[in-house]
């Protein structure tokens, strides 16, 4: 298979080029390195069956040749992290809405099958949990921009499903809860990699609000797995899945967690929203996906858990040492 990856240079998308070269296709990817990295694909580079361009999936004539070229999209490319989008409203919203526009108008005029990459931001602040794909949406008012983001990814999933319907265009629609390992990095405000790098330099490990907010954590092997199966799989066509992990743990239980299995003399400190991003941020305070759909559909089940995702993650950092 010839496969574009956009958004190949980033923390999902890196790990998805390595498993399908792994298995013999060929790959090509674009990512601006806005938020990737080079390092990321460095030992791929020498691989004959990777191609990479770093250019903005917004630059249409290299996407219409990209996407000639090749016979699936994987479209990861996109704003992420709740630090990103409240300090860059903009960008978040072009970006999402724009570059999915862009991909989808292209595999329609080479029909050319995609995955979008949608998140668990699209529930809202719902505490109906465990969320199921077809749940109702909660979101705070235009003037906070988190929901911005959530909007955005919204409007994604709406464009692939209406290709889907009216132009019978091949869409998978993924939609992705925490997804942490290794090469996440914490600058765009990923609990995980960041408490780790606090942790490992003896940093305050900073919690906000109370610490009582509940996140499901998936190991970005399995969420690999999972997009590659769907997409393999005729009857994901037209629909959406959550992939994550249905076990979870409190934002102050992880903390805890990872000062532990850091070895860590940190202390963990409390931090108000309003100053850990802006004046009335809304955070979730809960999030558990339901996946019952995605287990029917591929066998999807979480195989990695919290406690090896965390040595794993602790070994990269410790061995990189590169905590931004
Ligand atoms: N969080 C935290 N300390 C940090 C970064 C994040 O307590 O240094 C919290 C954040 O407010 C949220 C949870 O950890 O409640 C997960 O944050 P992340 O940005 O990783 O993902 P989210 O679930 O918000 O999309």
């Amino acid at each position: 298979m010839r496969i574009l990856i956009t958004g190949g240079a980033g923390f999902i998308g890196s790990h998805l080029s390595e498993y399908l070269l792994d298995r013999g296709d060929e790959v090509w990817v674009i990512d601006d390195l806005s938020t990737g990295k080079l390092e990321n694909i460095q030992h791929l580079r020498d691989n004959p069956g990777f191609h990479l361009a770093v250019e903005t999936i917004m630059n249409e004539t290299v996407m219409d040749r990209l996407v000639s070229e090749t016979d699936v999209i994987y479209h990861l490319a996109a704003a992420v992290g709740v630090e990103l989008i409240v300090h860059s409203p903009v960008a978040t919203i072009e970006r999402n809405i724009l570059g999915t526009d862009i991909v989808l108008r292209l595999a329609n005029r080479y029909l050319s099958k995609v995955l979008i990459t949608s998140t668990s931001e699209v529930y809202g602040k719902s505490d109906q949990v465990p969320f199921k794909e077809d749940a109702d949406r909660v979101l705070g008012p235009t003037t906070k921009s988190r929901w911005s983001y959530s909007s955005s990814k919204a409007i994604d999933e709406f464009l692939a499903l209406a290709y889907h319907k009216e132009r019978k265009l091949e869409t998978v629609i993924m939609r992705l809860f925490n997804t942490v390992g290794p090469r996440q990095i914490g600058r765009y405000g990923m609990v995980i990699p960041r408490m780790v790098g606090q942790a490992l330099e003896g940093k305050p490990i900073t919690v906000y609000g109370d610490g009582e907010q509940y996140r499901c954590f998936t190991y970005v092997g399995d969420v690999v797995r999972a997009a590659v199966g769907l997409m393999e799989t005729p009857d994901a066509v037209g629909q959406v899945f959550n992939i994550g992990n249905d076990i979870g743990i409190s934002i102050s239980g992880l903390a805890k967690k990872i000062k532990e299995m850091a070895g860590s003399s940190s202390e963990i400190v409390y931090i108000p929203y309003e100053q850990a991003y802006e004046e009335g941020f809304e955070d979730m305070r809960i999030r558990i996906p339901d996946l019952s759909k995605a287990n029917q559909i591929i066998g999807y089940e979480p195989t990695v858990q919290l406690d090896q995702i965390l040595e794993k993650v602790i070994r990269h950092f410790k061995e990189h040492k590169d905590f931004a």
